[in-house]
């Protein structure tokens, strides 16, 4: 067995203690922001030639510093899209943490990467992608989205290549509208042009308006209809948003993705917040059409009940991935290269990783997949209640149907300032974090439901005061 120092078991204990009193709360405390000038103050200076020992440093992360931190568990933080991480998931995240495993190849972390594979294959079959389907689990939606996207091109690269074609001037990929901005840094990343169809009302790309996008950049460039397009208009992918952020539209999948096989443009499917809903019976028909994207990202961190930091990235075809991302060359990685072997840092951006696939893997195992399905579909359920206790209240206004878990309103009569001052007393007051969000160049309110823990009374609470 191994032998601690009575110290090190000591803050063992501590440690354990402070995971247990974390995690045994009910609610969590929301806590908020401070000032660095106030937090200097509270908290001392903790970097020394000497060090203050694990006990004081951990009394000032208890203390001080992590109630400087918003819980993003609370049932009551609805803003931009917050967590619910499973007891089990962040109990997990600690063996992970203690485990010392590198998983980012097949050699170091198999049993690692073998869990995290069987979770992906988990959402891939909940897509419907094929048995050769698979990805890897990256930091977040920003990085699955660029990687994909470096797929995405590389396959276009290389299908031209193979064709004899000279590569365009400028390469492109096209979304819609309400698109994410981590779609926009990518495409600084890529120096690539984004295109934004507009959407107009309904926020929503369809098969038609993209086809008709398509077309506008295809008549704008000099031998149009002339073989392979990407040639000539530098569309390399197109990516559809299964579920907005701001309100959790689903893009016509099924149209974005029968307009993609006509012109032989690679989908991706950003669905880093929406997507967890296909493991929702109820929502499923939303996503139809997501059996046939190239590649798709949904988050675990956001609605599946996992810790930062998750994203699960997938492929139809790792192959083309791996033609763009792996593996790395250098002489002493060479002996992790083989055919054989997954490789998880062959198929994005990094190379060494944690295995961040693995609290979802155990949470998942632990729990079953009904149990998810459960508490996706509590989460809508409040979504719905909160929708009709808005549309009930007469000072209150929905701004959109609510799509997915996300429900947008104003109260009328409000300026700008009246939201955020309304939202600033409900986060100092330990309450709720709420901020209010733009559209339209309007300020409004909006809710995202993530939380199973989330009550229609909570809701009926915040609401309570607007009035
Ligand atoms: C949150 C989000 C992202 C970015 O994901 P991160 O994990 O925050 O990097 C991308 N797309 C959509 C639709 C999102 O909601």
């Amino acid at each position: 067995m191994h032998q601690f120092d009575a110290e090190t078991a000591d803050l063992l204990r501590a440690i354990f203690d402070f995971t247990g009193v974390r995690l045994g709360f009910d609610p969590v405390p929301l806590d908020g922001p401070a000032t660095p000038a106030e937090l200097s103050a509270s908290a001392g200076r903790t970097i020394t030639a000497d060090g203050i020992g694990g006990r004081r440093a951990l009394e000032t992360f208890d203390e001080v510093l992590s109630r400087a931190c918003i819980s993003a568990d609370h049932p009551r933080n609805l803003a931009f899209i917050p967590a619910a991480p499973t007891r089990l998931s962040v109990l997990f995240d600690v063996v992970v943490g203690a485990s010392s495993i590198y998983a980012g190849s097949w050699m170091e972390g198999a049993g690692a990467v073998h869990a995290e594979n069987e979770t992906l294959r988990w959402l891939a079959d909940l897509a419907g992608l094929p048995a050769t389907a698979g990805g890897v689990f990256v930091p977040g939606g920003t990085v699955g989205n660029l990687s994909a996207l470096v797929a995405a091109r590389q396959a276009t690269r290389a299908r031209l290549a193979a064709q004899g074609r000279p590569m365009p001037a400028r390469w492109r990929f096209v979304c819609g509208a309400e698109a994410h901005s981590s779609l926009y840094q990518a495409a600084t990343v890529l120096d690539a042009d984004i295109v934004a169809v507009p959407t107009g009302e309904q926020g929503r790309l369809t098969g038609p308006l993209l086809a008709a996008a398509l077309d506008d950049l295809a008549g704008q460039t000099s031998q149009a209809g002339q073989g392979d397009p990407a040639a000539h208009d530098g569309v390399f992918a197109v990516v559809a948003t299964a579920g907005t952020t701001q309100f959790g539209i689903v893009d016509d999948l099924r149209g974005v993705v029968d307009v993609c096989r006509d012109r032989g443009l690679w989908v991706h499917a950003d669905g880093a917040y929406g997507l967890a809903a296909l493991a929702a019976p109820s929502a499923r028909p939303l996503f139809d059409g997501i059996a046939d994207v190239d590649s798709f990202i949904v988050d675990p961190h956001k609605w599946l009940f996992a810790p930062f930091d998750a994203c699960a990235l997938i492929y139809r075809d790792p192959a083309l991935a791996r033609a763009a991302h792996g593996p790395q060359r250098a002489g002493y990685l060479d002996v992790l290269d083989s055919a054989a072997n997954w490789n998880p840092s062959d198929y994005a951006i990094g190379l060494s990783r944690r295995a961040r696939g693995l609290p979802l893997w155990f949470s998942l195992a632990a729990h079953g997949t009904r149990a998810y399905a459960e508490a996706i579909e509590t989460t809508l359920a409040t979504t719905r209640a909160a929708a009709a206790q808005i549309a009930a209240r007469p000072e209150l206004e929905l701004v959109r149907p609510a799509e997915l878990s996300v429900v947008v309103f104003r109260r009328l009569g409000w300026q700008a300032a009246d939201y955020h001052r309304w939202s600033d007393d409900l986060l100092r007051e330990g309450f709720a974090f709420v901020p209010p969000t733009r559209h339209d160049g309007e300020t409004v309110a909006r809710f995202a439901v993530v939380n199973p823990r989330t009550t229609p009374a909570d809701i009926e609470a915040i609401l309570d005061t607007m009035g």
